[in-house]
Protein backbone atom coordinates (compact mmCIF):
# COMPACT_ATOMS: atom_id res chain seq x y z
CA UNK A 1 0.00 0.00 0.00
CA UNK A 2 1.46 3.58 -1.12
CA UNK A 3 2.12 5.95 1.70
CA UNK A 4 0.27 8.14 -0.61
CA UNK A 5 -2.90 6.34 -0.44
CA UNK A 6 -2.45 5.52 3.55
CA UNK A 7 -2.50 9.22 4.07
CA UNK A 8 -4.94 9.93 1.77
CA UNK A 9 -7.25 7.76 3.89
CA UNK A 10 -6.14 9.57 6.91
CA UNK A 11 -7.63 13.02 5.99
CA UNK A 12 -10.36 11.02 5.23
CA UNK A 13 -10.70 9.77 8.62
CA UNK A 14 -9.39 12.87 10.22
CA UNK A 15 -12.09 14.72 8.29
CA UNK A 16 -14.73 11.97 9.47
CA UNK A 17 -13.22 12.60 13.58
CA UNK A 18 -14.07 16.28 12.76
CA UNK A 19 -17.19 16.22 11.59
CA UNK A 20 -18.24 13.33 14.49
CA UNK A 21 -17.14 15.79 17.34
CA UNK A 22 -19.31 18.76 15.77
CA UNK A 23 -22.33 16.69 15.94
CA UNK A 24 -21.48 16.02 19.22
CA UNK A 25 -23.12 19.67 19.95
CA UNK A 26 -26.22 18.89 19.79
CA UNK A 27 -28.34 15.89 21.37
CA UNK A 28 -30.08 15.63 17.81
CA UNK A 29 -27.55 14.78 16.02
CA UNK A 30 -24.67 12.95 18.47
CA UNK A 31 -25.08 9.60 18.33
CA UNK A 32 -24.49 9.86 14.33
CA UNK A 33 -21.29 12.05 15.33
CA UNK A 34 -20.15 9.23 17.66
CA UNK A 35 -20.83 6.96 14.86
CA UNK A 36 -19.06 8.71 12.23
CA UNK A 37 -16.26 9.27 14.47
CA UNK A 38 -15.91 5.57 15.46
CA UNK A 39 -15.92 4.24 11.56
CA UNK A 40 -13.61 7.11 11.26
CA UNK A 41 -11.15 5.49 13.56
CA UNK A 42 -12.03 1.58 12.41
CA UNK A 43 -11.06 3.00 8.99
CA UNK A 44 -8.03 4.15 9.96
CA UNK A 45 -6.93 1.56 11.86
CA UNK A 46 -7.76 -1.26 9.13
CA UNK A 47 -5.65 0.76 6.74
CA UNK A 48 -3.00 1.20 9.83
CA UNK A 49 -2.73 -2.74 10.02
CA UNK A 50 -2.54 -3.75 6.23
CA UNK A 51 0.24 -1.23 5.32
CA UNK A 52 2.32 -2.46 8.40
CA UNK A 53 2.21 -6.07 6.71
CA UNK A 54 2.85 -7.64 10.13
CA UNK A 55 1.81 -10.55 11.79
CA UNK A 56 -2.00 -10.22 13.31
CA UNK A 57 -3.13 -12.44 15.03
CA UNK A 58 -2.22 -11.38 18.44
CA UNK A 59 -3.80 -7.50 17.43
CA UNK A 60 -6.83 -9.42 16.15
CA UNK A 61 -6.96 -11.18 19.55
CA UNK A 62 -6.96 -7.80 21.25
CA UNK A 63 -9.08 -6.46 19.64
CA UNK A 64 -12.05 -9.30 19.90
CA UNK A 65 -11.05 -9.27 23.84
CA UNK A 66 -10.73 -5.75 23.91
CA UNK A 67 -14.19 -5.32 21.88
CA UNK A 68 -15.60 -8.09 24.17
CA UNK A 69 -15.42 -6.56 27.41
CA UNK A 70 -16.17 -3.42 26.00
CA UNK A 71 -19.47 -4.40 24.75
CA UNK A 72 -20.81 -6.17 27.75
CA UNK A 73 -19.45 -2.96 30.24
CA UNK A 74 -20.37 -0.58 27.83
CA UNK A 75 -24.40 -1.86 27.79
CA UNK A 76 -24.17 -2.22 31.83
CA UNK A 77 -22.92 0.50 32.86
CA UNK A 78 -25.81 3.18 34.86
CA UNK A 79 -25.65 6.42 33.14
CA UNK A 80 -25.05 8.08 36.42
CA UNK A 81 -21.45 6.03 36.10
CA UNK A 82 -20.73 7.27 32.73
CA UNK A 83 -17.91 9.71 34.24
CA UNK A 84 -16.60 6.75 35.93
CA UNK A 85 -16.03 4.65 32.98
CA UNK A 86 -14.95 7.51 30.97
CA UNK A 87 -11.97 7.51 33.47
CA UNK A 88 -10.97 3.84 32.60
CA UNK A 89 -11.05 4.85 29.21
CA UNK A 90 -8.96 7.68 29.43
CA UNK A 91 -6.41 5.27 31.47
CA UNK A 92 -6.15 2.73 29.36
CA UNK A 93 -5.34 5.75 26.59
CA UNK A 94 -2.76 7.40 28.63
CA UNK A 95 -0.85 3.52 29.69
CA UNK A 96 -0.77 2.59 25.70
CA UNK A 97 0.33 5.60 24.77
CA UNK A 98 3.26 4.92 27.26
CA UNK A 99 3.66 1.40 26.50
CA UNK A 100 3.84 2.53 22.70
CA UNK A 101 6.90 5.25 23.34
CA UNK A 102 8.57 2.58 25.80
CA UNK A 103 8.31 -0.12 22.87
CA UNK A 104 9.50 2.23 20.41
CA UNK A 105 12.25 3.29 22.66
CA UNK A 106 12.95 -0.62 23.88
CA UNK A 107 13.59 -1.42 19.54
CA UNK A 108 15.30 1.83 18.54
CA UNK A 109 17.06 3.40 21.67
CA UNK A 110 19.45 5.38 19.06
CA UNK A 111 16.71 8.23 18.52
CA UNK A 112 17.31 11.67 17.70
CA UNK A 113 16.57 14.51 20.55
CA UNK A 114 13.26 15.54 19.14
CA UNK A 115 11.99 11.82 19.03
CA UNK A 116 13.39 11.29 22.40
CA UNK A 117 12.09 14.88 23.83
CA UNK A 118 7.64 13.13 22.14
CA UNK A 119 8.83 9.85 23.57
CA UNK A 120 9.28 11.20 27.00
CA UNK A 121 6.43 13.33 26.57
CA UNK A 122 4.32 10.40 25.39
CA UNK A 123 5.56 8.29 28.27
CA UNK A 124 5.36 10.97 30.93
CA UNK A 125 2.17 12.52 30.28
CA UNK A 126 0.48 9.00 29.40
CA UNK A 127 1.79 8.01 32.86
CA UNK A 128 0.36 10.67 34.83
CA UNK A 129 -2.94 10.25 32.82
CA UNK A 130 -3.05 6.39 33.64
CA UNK A 131 -2.33 6.56 37.38
CA UNK A 132 -4.43 9.69 37.74
CA UNK A 133 -7.71 8.05 35.67
CA UNK A 134 -7.19 4.98 38.53
CA UNK A 135 -7.67 7.19 41.56
CA UNK A 136 -10.43 9.42 39.93
CA UNK A 137 -12.19 6.12 38.97
CA UNK A 138 -11.33 5.01 42.80
CA UNK A 139 -12.87 7.97 43.91
CA UNK A 140 -16.20 8.37 41.32
CA UNK A 141 -16.99 4.58 42.09
CA UNK A 142 -16.59 5.12 45.96
CA UNK A 143 -13.74 2.41 46.04
CA UNK A 144 -11.75 5.10 47.80
CA UNK A 145 -12.55 8.09 49.97
CA UNK A 146 -13.86 10.78 47.85
CA UNK A 147 -12.35 13.00 50.63
CA UNK A 148 -9.63 15.71 49.47
CA UNK A 149 -6.25 14.45 50.28
CA UNK A 150 -4.62 17.13 51.50
CA UNK A 151 -1.95 17.79 53.93
CA UNK A 152 0.77 20.22 54.24
CA UNK A 153 4.01 20.75 51.66
CA UNK A 154 1.94 19.09 49.50
CA UNK A 155 2.06 21.62 46.51
CA UNK A 156 6.08 21.88 47.60
CA UNK A 157 6.22 18.07 47.08
CA UNK A 158 4.24 18.21 43.55
CA UNK A 159 6.59 20.63 42.17
CA UNK A 160 9.79 18.41 43.36
CA UNK A 161 8.26 15.71 41.84
CA UNK A 162 7.89 17.79 38.96
CA UNK A 163 11.17 19.79 38.81
CA UNK A 164 12.79 15.78 38.82
CA UNK A 165 10.60 14.84 35.66
CA UNK A 166 11.99 17.67 34.01
CA UNK A 167 15.52 17.12 34.79
CA UNK A 168 15.48 13.40 33.90
CA UNK A 169 13.75 14.13 30.68
CA UNK A 170 16.66 16.76 29.97
CA UNK A 171 19.03 13.82 31.15
CA UNK A 172 16.87 11.36 28.68
CA UNK A 173 16.97 13.78 25.82
CA UNK A 174 20.42 13.53 25.69
CA UNK A 175 21.78 10.00 26.37
CA UNK A 176 18.58 8.42 24.62
CA UNK A 177 21.10 5.38 23.59
CA UNK A 178 22.89 4.57 26.66
CA UNK A 179 22.41 2.42 28.79
CA UNK A 180 22.68 5.01 31.61
CA UNK A 181 19.49 6.78 29.58
CA UNK A 182 17.56 3.47 29.56
CA UNK A 183 17.69 3.75 33.49
CA UNK A 184 16.75 7.19 33.11
CA UNK A 185 14.12 6.36 30.86
CA UNK A 186 12.06 3.50 33.88
CA UNK A 187 12.77 6.96 36.59
CA UNK A 188 10.61 9.17 34.44
CA UNK A 189 8.14 6.07 33.64
CA UNK A 190 7.70 5.48 37.94
CA UNK A 191 7.86 9.32 38.57
CA UNK A 192 4.87 10.25 36.04
CA UNK A 193 2.90 7.07 37.50
CA UNK A 194 3.87 8.19 40.98
CA UNK A 195 2.75 11.82 40.07
CA UNK A 196 -0.57 10.86 38.33
CA UNK A 197 -1.31 9.67 42.10
CA UNK A 198 0.07 12.73 43.79
CA UNK A 199 -1.97 15.11 41.92
CA UNK A 200 -5.22 13.95 41.77
CA UNK A 201 -5.44 13.10 45.79
CA UNK A 202 -5.80 16.01 46.62
CA UNK A 203 -9.28 16.79 44.68
CA UNK A 204 -11.95 16.28 46.35
CA UNK A 205 -14.77 13.35 44.76
CA UNK A 206 -16.91 15.99 43.51
CA UNK A 207 -14.48 17.81 41.23
CA UNK A 208 -13.63 14.76 39.69
CA UNK A 209 -15.76 15.37 36.38
CA UNK A 210 -13.39 18.10 35.98
CA UNK A 211 -10.19 16.46 36.75
CA UNK A 212 -11.66 13.55 34.02
CA UNK A 213 -12.19 15.86 31.20
CA UNK A 214 -9.01 17.43 32.17
CA UNK A 215 -7.12 13.37 31.93
CA UNK A 216 -9.19 13.15 28.99
CA UNK A 217 -6.95 15.86 27.57
CA UNK A 218 -4.25 14.60 28.82
CA UNK A 219 -4.52 11.26 27.21
CA UNK A 220 -5.10 12.92 23.52
CA UNK A 221 -1.53 14.70 24.41
CA UNK A 222 0.23 11.98 25.20
CA UNK A 223 -1.35 10.07 22.13
CA UNK A 224 -0.82 13.16 19.95
CA UNK A 225 3.25 12.64 21.07
CA UNK A 226 3.18 8.67 20.84
CA UNK A 227 2.34 9.61 16.90
CA UNK A 228 5.27 11.55 16.33
CA UNK A 229 7.29 8.87 18.02
CA UNK A 230 5.78 5.80 15.77
CA UNK A 231 5.58 8.91 12.71
CA UNK A 232 1.82 8.19 12.66
CA UNK A 233 0.17 11.15 10.68
CA UNK A 234 -3.72 10.09 12.29
CA UNK A 235 -2.41 9.04 15.35
CA UNK A 236 -0.88 12.82 15.37
CA UNK A 237 -4.76 14.29 14.33
CA UNK A 238 -6.67 12.12 16.59
CA UNK A 239 -4.65 12.97 20.01
CA UNK A 240 -4.12 16.40 19.00
CA UNK A 241 -8.32 16.07 18.46
CA UNK A 242 -9.12 14.91 22.06
CA UNK A 243 -6.58 16.66 23.48
CA UNK A 244 -7.84 20.28 22.49
CA UNK A 245 -11.58 19.15 22.85
CA UNK A 246 -10.70 17.91 26.43
CA UNK A 247 -9.37 20.93 27.20
CA UNK A 248 -12.03 23.34 25.62
CA UNK A 249 -14.57 20.96 27.84
CA UNK A 250 -12.63 21.66 30.96
CA UNK A 251 -12.46 25.27 30.18
CA UNK A 252 -16.52 25.25 29.79
CA UNK A 253 -16.66 23.31 33.07
CA UNK A 254 -14.58 25.98 35.29
CA UNK A 255 -16.28 28.51 33.52
CA UNK A 256 -19.77 27.22 34.11
CA UNK A 257 -18.71 26.66 37.83
CA UNK A 258 -17.15 30.34 37.95
CA UNK A 259 -13.47 28.61 38.85
CA UNK A 260 -10.45 28.85 37.87
CA UNK A 261 -8.52 25.72 36.84
CA UNK A 262 -6.45 26.36 39.65
CA UNK A 263 -8.93 26.40 41.96
CA UNK A 264 -10.40 23.11 40.94
CA UNK A 265 -7.08 21.33 41.54
CA UNK A 266 -5.90 22.82 44.10
CA UNK A 267 -8.17 23.85 46.64
CA UNK A 268 -9.97 20.60 47.80
CA UNK A 269 -13.14 22.40 46.85
CA UNK A 270 -16.56 20.56 47.77
CA UNK A 271 -15.17 18.69 51.44
CA UNK A 272 -14.35 20.53 54.53
CA UNK A 273 -14.93 23.96 53.77
CA UNK A 274 -18.43 23.47 52.39
CA UNK A 275 -20.05 21.64 54.91
CA UNK A 276 -19.11 24.54 57.45
CA UNK A 277 -21.06 26.76 55.12
CA UNK A 278 -24.62 25.55 55.17
CA UNK A 279 -25.50 26.76 58.85
CA UNK A 280 -24.23 30.19 57.96
CA UNK A 281 -26.31 30.89 54.80
CA UNK A 282 -30.10 32.33 54.64
CA UNK A 283 -32.31 31.16 56.97
CA UNK A 284 -36.29 32.00 57.41
CA UNK A 285 -39.70 30.54 56.71
CA UNK A 286 -40.48 27.75 54.46
CA UNK A 287 -43.76 27.04 52.78
CA UNK A 288 -44.44 23.44 52.40
CA UNK A 289 -46.46 22.53 49.84
CA UNK A 290 -48.78 19.03 48.98
CA UNK A 291 -49.15 17.12 46.16
CA UNK A 292 -52.79 18.56 46.05
CA UNK A 293 -51.48 22.32 46.54
CA UNK A 294 -48.66 21.30 43.66
CA UNK A 295 -51.51 20.21 41.22
CA UNK A 296 -53.35 22.87 41.57
CA UNK A 297 -50.67 25.45 40.88
CA UNK A 298 -49.93 23.85 37.72
CA UNK A 299 -53.09 22.79 36.76
CA UNK A 300 -53.62 26.72 36.67
CA UNK A 301 -50.44 27.38 34.67
CA UNK A 302 -50.38 28.83 31.09
CA UNK A 303 -46.43 27.77 31.04
CA UNK A 304 -43.96 25.47 33.25
CA UNK A 305 -40.59 25.17 32.73
CA UNK A 306 -38.91 22.11 34.39
CA UNK A 307 -35.33 23.12 36.17
CA UNK A 308 -34.08 19.76 36.42
CA UNK A 309 -30.21 18.97 38.43
CA UNK A 310 -28.55 16.12 40.18
CA UNK A 311 -31.37 15.15 42.61
CA UNK A 312 -33.31 13.91 39.34
CA UNK A 313 -30.41 11.78 38.46
CA UNK A 314 -30.06 10.43 41.73
CA UNK A 315 -33.95 10.18 42.16
CA UNK A 316 -34.22 8.36 38.56
CA UNK A 317 -37.00 11.07 37.91
CA UNK A 318 -36.58 11.12 34.00
CA UNK A 319 -39.46 8.64 33.15
CA UNK A 320 -41.98 10.70 35.21
CA UNK A 321 -41.01 14.08 34.49
CA UNK A 322 -41.79 13.29 30.82
CA UNK A 323 -44.96 12.21 31.72
CA UNK A 324 -46.01 14.84 33.99
CA UNK A 325 -45.45 17.56 30.65
CA UNK A 326 -46.90 15.51 28.76
CA UNK A 327 -50.11 15.72 30.87
CA UNK A 328 -49.14 19.25 31.14
CA UNK A 329 -49.35 19.89 27.46
CA UNK A 330 -52.37 17.77 27.20
CA UNK A 331 -53.73 20.33 29.76
CA UNK A 332 -52.79 23.57 26.86
CA UNK A 333 -49.64 24.26 29.06
CA UNK A 334 -46.47 25.54 27.31
CA UNK A 335 -43.63 23.11 28.50
CA UNK A 336 -40.33 23.54 28.39
CA UNK A 337 -37.34 22.09 30.23
CA UNK A 338 -34.43 24.67 31.35
CA UNK A 339 -30.99 22.90 30.87
CA UNK A 340 -28.22 24.20 33.28
CA UNK A 341 -24.22 23.60 32.11
CA UNK A 342 -23.00 22.28 34.97
CA UNK A 343 -26.26 20.54 36.00
CA UNK A 344 -25.96 17.54 37.63
CA UNK A 345 -22.28 15.65 38.09
CA UNK A 346 -21.00 15.35 34.44
CA UNK A 347 -21.16 17.76 31.08
CA UNK A 348 -24.38 16.86 29.29
CA UNK A 349 -25.90 14.76 32.55
CA UNK A 350 -29.14 16.33 32.30
CA UNK A 351 -29.41 16.33 28.20
CA UNK A 352 -28.66 12.59 28.45
CA UNK A 353 -31.19 11.87 31.23
CA UNK A 354 -33.94 13.55 29.31
CA UNK A 355 -33.06 12.13 25.87
CA UNK A 356 -32.94 8.75 27.57
CA UNK A 357 -37.23 9.79 28.60
CA UNK A 358 -37.45 10.97 25.03
CA UNK A 359 -38.07 14.25 26.09
CA UNK A 360 -38.03 16.23 22.53
CA UNK A 361 -34.72 18.41 21.63
CA UNK A 362 -37.06 20.96 21.03
CA UNK A 363 -38.33 21.68 24.40
CA UNK A 364 -34.79 21.54 25.69
CA UNK A 365 -33.97 25.25 26.29
CA UNK A 366 -30.82 26.36 27.35
CA UNK A 367 -29.87 29.01 30.14
CA UNK A 368 -28.97 31.85 28.20
CA UNK A 369 -32.01 31.39 26.43
CA UNK A 370 -34.40 31.26 28.89
CA UNK A 371 -33.17 33.39 31.47
CA UNK A 372 -34.33 36.93 29.21
CA UNK A 373 -37.53 35.76 29.24
CA UNK A 374 -38.03 33.83 32.94
CA UNK A 375 -40.65 36.85 34.03
CA UNK A 376 -43.26 35.34 31.59
CA UNK A 377 -42.93 32.19 32.83
CA UNK A 378 -45.69 30.78 35.17
CA UNK A 379 -44.54 28.14 36.79
CA UNK A 380 -40.91 26.87 37.68
CA UNK A 381 -40.49 23.33 38.42
CA UNK A 382 -36.96 22.68 40.13
CA UNK A 383 -36.29 18.68 40.61
CA UNK A 384 -33.38 18.00 42.63
CA UNK A 385 -31.31 21.11 41.55
CA UNK A 386 -29.74 23.46 44.17
CA UNK A 387 -26.64 25.50 43.62
CA UNK A 388 -27.76 25.89 39.75
CA UNK A 389 -30.77 27.85 40.96
CA UNK A 390 -29.35 29.66 43.96
CA UNK A 391 -29.70 33.40 43.49
CA UNK A 392 -26.39 33.84 46.27
CA UNK A 393 -24.38 33.67 43.23
CA UNK A 394 -26.02 36.72 41.42
CA UNK A 395 -26.01 39.11 44.65
CA UNK A 396 -23.80 37.77 47.77
CA UNK A 397 -19.93 38.17 47.12
CA UNK A 398 -18.91 36.30 49.92
CA UNK A 399 -20.66 33.19 48.62
CA UNK A 400 -18.16 30.26 47.34
CA UNK A 401 -20.62 30.25 43.80
CA UNK A 402 -21.13 34.42 43.79
CA UNK A 403 -20.50 34.92 39.55
CA UNK A 404 -21.93 31.10 38.53
CA UNK A 405 -24.79 31.70 36.01
CA UNK A 406 -27.75 30.41 37.59
CA UNK A 407 -30.85 29.73 35.73
CA UNK A 408 -33.11 32.49 37.35
CA UNK A 409 -36.17 30.55 38.97
CA UNK A 410 -36.39 33.25 41.42
CA UNK A 411 -37.92 35.74 38.61
CA UNK A 412 -40.75 32.98 37.65
CA UNK A 413 -44.64 33.39 39.28
CA UNK A 414 -43.68 30.64 41.49
CA UNK A 415 -41.07 27.91 42.28
CA UNK A 416 -41.77 25.07 43.37
CA UNK A 417 -38.90 22.78 44.68
CA UNK A 418 -38.36 19.23 45.05
CA UNK A 419 -35.87 17.62 47.17
CA UNK A 420 -36.08 15.50 50.06
CA UNK A 421 -34.87 17.90 52.93
CA UNK A 422 -33.41 21.29 53.46
CA UNK A 423 -29.98 19.85 52.84
CA UNK A 424 -27.76 21.50 50.57
CA UNK A 425 -25.89 20.16 47.02
CA UNK A 426 -22.50 20.38 45.75
CA UNK A 427 -21.43 23.76 46.80
CA UNK A 428 -22.65 23.18 50.61
CA UNK A 429 -24.42 26.26 50.59
CA UNK A 430 -28.02 27.24 51.90
CA UNK A 431 -29.67 28.66 48.97
CA UNK A 432 -32.08 31.45 49.68
CA UNK A 433 -34.10 30.56 47.11
CA UNK A 434 -36.12 28.33 49.21
CA UNK A 435 -37.49 31.11 51.88
CA UNK A 436 -38.34 33.79 48.53
CA UNK A 437 -41.87 35.27 48.82
CA UNK A 438 -43.04 32.80 45.53
CA UNK A 439 -41.22 29.60 46.64
CA UNK A 440 -43.21 26.38 47.25
CA UNK A 441 -41.05 23.29 49.19
CA UNK A 442 -42.76 20.52 48.15
CA UNK A 443 -40.55 17.68 50.10
CA UNK A 444 -39.71 13.94 48.96
CA UNK A 445 -38.15 11.66 46.62
CA UNK A 446 -38.28 13.76 43.61
CA UNK A 447 -39.90 10.66 41.69
CA UNK A 448 -42.17 9.76 44.33
CA UNK A 449 -43.45 12.98 44.43
CA UNK A 450 -44.03 13.74 40.36
CA UNK A 451 -45.57 10.19 40.29
CA UNK A 452 -47.89 11.88 43.14
CA UNK A 453 -48.59 14.73 40.57
CA UNK A 454 -48.99 12.43 37.58
CA UNK A 455 -51.70 10.66 39.95
CA UNK A 456 -53.41 14.07 40.90
CA UNK A 457 -53.62 14.89 36.79
CA UNK A 458 -55.25 11.23 35.51
CA UNK A 459 -57.62 11.27 38.73
CA UNK A 460 -59.44 14.07 37.64
P1 LIG B 1 -26.77 20.20 43.69
O1 LIG B 1 -25.74 19.20 44.02
O2 LIG B 1 -26.49 21.63 43.98
O3 LIG B 1 -28.14 19.86 44.44
C1 LIG B 1 -28.76 18.64 44.26
C2 LIG B 1 -29.98 18.61 45.17
O4 LIG B 1 -30.70 17.44 44.83
C3 LIG B 1 -29.63 18.51 46.64
O5 LIG B 1 -29.86 19.72 47.28
C4 LIG B 1 -30.50 17.37 47.15
O6 LIG B 1 -31.26 17.83 48.25
C5 LIG B 1 -31.40 17.03 45.98
N1 LIG B 1 -31.64 15.60 45.86
C6 LIG B 1 -30.77 14.59 45.96
N2 LIG B 1 -31.39 13.41 45.81
C7 LIG B 1 -32.68 13.69 45.60
C8 LIG B 1 -33.83 12.89 45.38
N3 LIG B 1 -33.78 11.55 45.35
N4 LIG B 1 -35.03 13.50 45.19
C9 LIG B 1 -35.12 14.86 45.25
N5 LIG B 1 -34.06 15.66 45.45
C10 LIG B 1 -32.86 15.07 45.62
O7 LIG B 1 -27.14 19.95 42.16
P2 LIG B 1 -27.24 20.93 40.94
O8 LIG B 1 -27.52 20.07 39.78
O9 LIG B 1 -28.14 22.09 41.26
O10 LIG B 1 -25.79 21.57 40.81
C11 LIG B 1 -24.69 20.81 40.38
C12 LIG B 1 -23.50 21.15 41.23
O11 LIG B 1 -22.48 20.21 40.93
C13 LIG B 1 -22.95 22.54 40.92
O12 LIG B 1 -22.46 23.12 42.10
C14 LIG B 1 -21.81 22.23 39.95
O13 LIG B 1 -20.82 23.21 40.01
C15 LIG B 1 -21.32 20.91 40.52
N6 LIG B 1 -20.57 20.10 39.57
C16 LIG B 1 -21.12 19.79 38.36
C17 LIG B 1 -20.40 19.05 37.43
C18 LIG B 1 -20.95 18.76 36.09
O14 LIG B 1 -20.20 18.37 35.22
N7 LIG B 1 -22.25 18.86 35.89
C19 LIG B 1 -19.08 18.54 37.75
C20 LIG B 1 -18.63 18.85 39.07
C21 LIG B 1 -19.37 19.60 39.94
P3 LIG B 1 -31.84 16.79 49.34
O15 LIG B 1 -30.69 16.03 49.84
O16 LIG B 1 -32.50 17.66 50.35
O17 LIG B 1 -32.84 15.92 48.61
Amino acid sequence: MSPLFINFVYVISAAMFIFGLKMLSSPATARRGNLLSALGMFIAIVVTLLAAGIDYKWIFLGMVIGSAIGVVVATRVEMTSMPEMVALFNGFGGISSLLLAWGEYHQNPQMSVFIAIVAFLSAFIGGITFTGSMVAFGKLSGKISQQAVVFKGQHIMNAAILATALLAALVFCLTPGTGFGYTVFILIVLVALGFGVTSTIPIGGADMPVVISLLNSYSGLAACAAGFVISNNILIVAGALVGAAGMILTNIMCKAMNRSLANVLFSGFGTVTAAGAASDGPQGEVRPATAEDVYYILEAADSVAFVPGYGLAVAQAQHVVKELGDLLEKNDTEVSYAIHPVAGRMPGHMNVLLAEANVPYDQLVEMDDINPRMDTVDVCVVIGANDVVNPAALDDESSPIYGMPIIETHRAGTVIVLKRSMNPGFAGIQNALFFAENARMYFGDAKDSIQALVAEFKSV
